[in-house]
């Protein structure tokens, strides 16, 4: 006999597919252009049209600078090779985040984009490191890492495409002028047959049944009607927040910086090959080196701070000569609570924003597009789709929010009422029983949808000196003389291999003409 339950009516409804014909891109800020690039190379043998309107006169937030290497992966997809992205957007090479001053001002340590030593039958290096530690071996576990110590030594190789062992494994990103590699993304996206229009929105109509949204009425006079709405307002979120009333998921219980400012300066020197974050009274600063100047900023909380307070401590710090003025961000922590509601998917800023501690969002951005894009394989969505989307968008962020919470709660600073009640904070539980598991049995939980991998979590419990009181009793098969040895030899080869390596600068000199610029 039929099944006419509610639910089963409810799956069916959310199961019925909507076709696509027209997709509206709203923002031409990194986020558009890059949506609008995926889009239109997948859409460009098919009747699907899209359009993207942005307003040139309002701008874009123009910072967001530093990447992880799965930005490497997006635009690789599209075409473009490193070296091209790299030339085109003045970028330089980034191995790591040096954190300098998270455990009291001499401290510093950096979290590469790669692995920490070798697995030896299928036990985890960081038990052999844990046991020789608790031995009294005083190596730092940075000597283990390729990705760290070419950082360190300001040198830059390509990943070997097959590794011989896990010492060899590391990767990389890229620090890039962010207007730059939006306009590569606009030009592709063109290329590919997306229509752009320059003009404001000055109204964004529902239809009156559905309560989709049915058409935006444009400042130069037009009426633009779709079936899709990706939006890529920025913070303003016009179509998801101002127009659905979608909702947010606040954070500032757990993350409680909510300023920055930044600005652009001279570059003093070569290009170091990592983002500088230096822990400061109530928040921390940051520097980005490209290869035709310095991207500076602060993120601080006003709770514990003014913001020329903070501002001026940032401009003492920087060594060149200022660009600009600095310009101010205020933010919340947090996600917009469905990052798809109804025929309109948010993406960017319009979809929640985390500190850039950790150069996060123009990742969230690459990872929502991925997902649109598999979604749209047949140029049509069902509600199911929409749910299933919210679900991992959620997972994503929430498990980025953890990995940046971390840094505070396990921060060691002295200095001021902000470090300490950051330690005092209470925090996610997906986030307290990761940390629990890693202090009692040397373990990383591993949940789903996290962008960050074992290896990101071991530089971060290990450079702010929070360390397993266990480690896997099956090794104990081993001498500590032999483990000695043996993790000498790794570490000997990670030398070899950083000294036979080519410097950054020459890297960049070699293949941009780097040199020849400044
Ligand atoms: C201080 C700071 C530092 C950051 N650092 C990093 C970093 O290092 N790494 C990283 O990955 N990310 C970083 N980010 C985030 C990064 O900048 C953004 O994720 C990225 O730039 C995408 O922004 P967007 O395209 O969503 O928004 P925007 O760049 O703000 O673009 C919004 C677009 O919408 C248009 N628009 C808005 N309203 C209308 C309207 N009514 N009519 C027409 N057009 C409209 C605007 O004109 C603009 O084109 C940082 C962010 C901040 C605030």
């Amino acid at each position: 006999m039929a099944d006419f339950s509610f639910n089963k009516q409810c799956d069916f409804m959310n199961a019925i597919k909507k076709s696509v014909k027209d997709i509206i891109i709203v923002g031409g800020g990194t986020a558009g252009w890059m949506t609008a690039a995926t889009l239109s190379q997948q859409f460009k043998e098919s009747p699907v049209n899209i359009t993207l309107i942005a307003s040139s006169a309002m701008g874009t937030i123009g910072v967001g600078e530093a990447t992880i290497p799965t930005l490497r992966r997006f635009y690789k997809k599209l075409g473009f090779t490193d070296i091209e992205v790299l030339k085109a957007t003045n970028a330089t090479c980034k191995l790591g985040i040096e954190f300098k001053g998270w455990s009291g001002d001499e401290s510093a340590f950096i979290h590469p984009f790669g692995l920490f030593g070798q697995e030896v039958n299928r036990v985890p290096f960081h038990h052999y490191f844990t046991k020789l530690r608790q031995s009294g071996d005083k190596t730092p576990f940075a000597d283990y890492s390729l990705g760290v110590q070419l950082a360190k030594n300001d040198k830059f190789i390509q990943p070997i495409i097959q590794p011989k062992n896990q010492l060899e494994i590391f990767d990389w990103a890229l620090h890039f002028d962010a207007g730059l590699f939006a306009k590569l993304m606009r030009d592709y996206s063109i290329n590919n047959g997306v229509k752009h229009i320059d003009s404001k929105i000055e109204q964004v109509n529902l239809n009156c049944l559905t309560e989709d949204i049915d058409c935006l009425n444009l400042e130069n006079g037009l009426t633009i009607s779709g079936d899709l709405f990706i939006d890529c307002s920025g913070f303003s979120a016009l179509l998801i927040e101002k127009t659905l009333k979608t909702g947010y998921e606040d954070w500032s219980q757990y993350l409680i910086c909510d300023t920055a400012a930044a600005v652009q300066s001279e570059l003093v020197a070569d290009p170091v090959p990592y983002t500088i974050s230096h822990a400061q009274k109530a928040g921390w600063q940051w520097q980005i080196p490209l290869q035709n100047r310095t991207g500076n900023g602060i993120v601080f909380s006003r709770e514990f701070i003014s913001e020329d307070e903070a501002i001026n401590s940032m401009l003492k710090n920087i060594k060149g000569k200022l660009l600009h003025e600095p310009r101010s961000f205020s933010f919340t922590p947090g996600r917009r609570k469905k990052s798809w509601n109804k025929n309109c998917i948010a993406v960017g800023l319009a979809s929640g924003f985390l500190e850039p501690l950790e150069s996060t969002s123009i990742a969230l951005v690459e990872t929502a597009i991925e997902k649109i894009s598999s979604f749209l394989a047949e140029a049509e969505y069902s509600q199911e789709d929409a749910d299933k989307f919210n679900y991992a968008m959620a997972q994503e962020y929430e498990r980025v929010r953890d990995f940046i919470i971390l840094h505070y709660k396990l921060n060691g600073r002295t200095d001021s009422p902000m470090w300490q009640h950051c330690r005092d904070l209470a925090v996610p539980q997906t986030l307290a029983d990761k940390i629990a598991a890693f202090k009692t049995k040397g373990d990383i939980i591993k949940y789903p949808w996290e962008i960050f991998g074992k290896d990101s979590w071991l530089a971060i419990f290990d450079g702010l000196n929070f360390r397993p009181e266990f480690y896997d009793k099956s090794i104990d098969k081993f001498s500590t003389e032999l483990l000695s040895n043996e993790l000498t030899k790794m570490r000997n080869s990670i030398k070899n291999k950083v000294n036979n390596s080519q410097t950054h600068s020459d890297f960049l000199n070699q293949h941009c003409g780097f040199k020849e610029r400044i």
